[in-house]
């Protein structure tokens, strides 16, 4: 540890657009923090009621990242994890809800001691609070507080508040950096700098003023702008920085601490500036800038079609855990979405062209007999496959039906009449979606999993046990382990006690994978994940 003088706080926010980019841009400048000998622990606030990420639909919050303690928050969590190569939990997440709900039971409790309790200060109080067990939790010497959402809007004005406050009495403790975005409007063929200024003005108007701009755009900003940004922000000039496009994510870390931005905040925090080492992320980014052969990757699922997050925000780990795995390899992924709609419609056609294909994770009926024509496809064809989660009891479905010939096998999720549930409910499960109680109950977090030697799960693992990060209420039907068995389908993995099926195999099949968890998660670009380098390795062969 660097820090003698207590933790610092750097206060994230952004404006002019939602997707700006500041979840990576607080990753990266973590990355820089970290690289420098600094202990850091990344923090987000997201604006919304829900208690967390995991009653949503990806279609209004894009992919649910869980954590190692069974939090289900938001991706930026993912990007923290992957940028630092850390595992986090719960307290660096946290909501509008949780708040709420914390300063409510406390009320209930008599907690705060017969006074009234206001939206200001008990709220930003809170927040405070949770910011600083983020600190002490990972030890760290400066926490990375990223506000969720936009400037200006209503929701989260009480994280801005909290950032007040808490900046009011450490000054020297707190900075405040804020992320906007210059576009260059095609009719004007000109960047522009007014809507940056205006979510200034608007900070500003919350008690804040910026210690350091980072300014988002297509182009690197010119010296003219920055000038101006300057005047009209009222900062120093050397405090704005360049963030431009960039190919990957993991350039952004690079481009920035290629401007020094990590001295810069470093100085303001007070901090003694330490010496960098990025040397390991600079050859990252050598590797995957270097020309080489695709693979093309087929990723089947049911198509979102509404909502503000596209597919790819839906299963962001998914697809960054298939990036590693190929950079590892020395390819370029080429990953395709093929929706499993249209292969009930039109058949499987689509899917000869692919060297690999990943069923992710999911819920509810809408696709599912295309995915499992998908699956019986790779099976058939013997075309390398992994299946996550849903893809497993998929898959499991897929072989009872079709190769241990119990013809109507399922799962209760999508069909409880079934006679064969070769996935069912787990038994704890039931009582809570009797109950309706949704929130948080999945079976959720990591858990252990012994691996049954020389298959091809603890060849690629070359471990006999491992922990990984489950989020689902069905599991692998026991009673029909036997049956299938006998017909060729291998269990690889299991609970310890072994009565809880987590990879499932099948015999004489180049790469056939399926696992109860989601490896995705703990998926790093220096350090990819062992099955998803198997996978990608077999691919590289078909
Ligand atoms: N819907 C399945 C379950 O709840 C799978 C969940 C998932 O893929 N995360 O068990």
């Amino acid at each position: 540890m660097v820090n003698k003088a207590g933790t610092k706080y750097i206060f994230i926010s952004g404006g002019v657009l939602s997707g700006v980019g500041k979840g990576i841009t607080t990753a990266s400048l973590a990355l820089i923090l970290k690289s420098k000998g600094f202990t850091v622990s990344p923090f987000k606030c997201d604006p919304y009621i829900n208690v967390d990420a995991g009653t949503m639909n990806p279609t209004e919050h894009g992919e649910v990242f869980v954590t190692d303690d069974g939090a289900e928050t938001d991706q930026d969590l993912g990007h923290y994890e992957r940028f630092l190569d850390i595992d986090l939990s719960g307290a660096n997440f946290t909501t509008t809800g949780q708040i709420y709900q914390t300063v409510i039971q406390k009320e209930r409790n008599l907690d705060y001691k017969g006074k009234c309790v206001e939206v200001v200060p008990h709220i930003p109080e809170e927040i405070i609070r949770r910011i600083k067990i983020a600190g002490e939790k990972n030890n760290a010497d400066i926490v990375l507080v990223e506000i969720g959402g936009t400037v200006g809007e209503y929701q989260n004005i009480l994280f801005l508040e909290a950032a007040r406050i808490l900046k009011f009495r450490q000054p020297q403790d707190v900075i405040h950096i804020h992320v906007g975005y210059l576009p260059t409007p095609n009719s004007l063929g000109e960047m522009k700098s007014k809507p940056v200024q205006q979510s200034v003005r608007l900070l500003n108007s919350a008690g804040i003023q910026p210690d350091i701009l980072v300014c988002r755009s297509d182009e690197f900003m010119d010296e003219k702008r920055r000038e101006k940004l300057a005047l009209f922000c009222n900062m120093n000039q050397a405090d704005i920085f360049r963030n431009p496009d960039v190919d990957s994510i993991y350039e952004v870390p690079l481009v920035l601490e290629k401007q020094q931005i990590g001295q810069k905040v470093l100085e303001k925090l007070k901090f003694r500036v330490g010496k960098k080492d990025l040397s390991a992320w600079e050859s990252l980014v050598a590797t995957i800038k270097k020309p080489k052969k695709e693979l093309p990757i087929a990723v089947v699922g049911k198509y979102f079609t509404t909502g503000d997050f596209s597919l790819e925000d839906s299963y962001i780990s998914v697809i960054e855990a298939i990036k590693h795995a190929c950079w590892a390899n020395v390819v370029n992924s080429r990953i395709v979405w093929v929706d499993s709609e249209k292969i009930e419609k039109e058949g499987t056609g689509a899917l000869k062209k692919f060297k690999g294909v990943v069923v992710p994770g999911g819920f509810g009926s809408r696709g599912v007999e295309g995915i499992i024509k998908a699956i019986q496809f790779a099976r058939e064809n013997k075309v390398p496959y992994l299946g996550l989660c849903f893809g497993m009891q998929l898959a499991t479905v897929e072989f009872a039906r079709n190769v241990a010939e119990l013809k109507d096998a399922n799962t209760t999720e999508i069909n409880s009449d079934a006679y064969n549930k070769v996935i069912h409910v787990m038994p704890e499960q039931e009582k809570l979606l009797i109950g309706k109680e949704y929130g948080g109950t999945m079976r959720l977090g990591a858990f252990p999993c012994k691996l049954v030697n020389g298959t091809t799960a603890q060849k690629a693992y070359g471990r006999n046990e491992i922990y990984e990060r489950h989020r689902h209420r069905y599991e692998f039907n026991s009673q029909f382990r036997d049956k299938l068995e006998k017909s060729g389908f291998i269990v690889s993995g299991t609970s310890l006690n072994g009565r809880l099926v987590e990879i499932i195999e099948i015999k004489g099949h180049p790469f056939f994978v399926g696992t109860q968890f989601h490896p995705e998660f703990k998926s790093r670009p220096l350090r990819p994940h062992p099955l998803f380098s198997a996978f990608i390795k077999k691919s590289c062969l078909a």
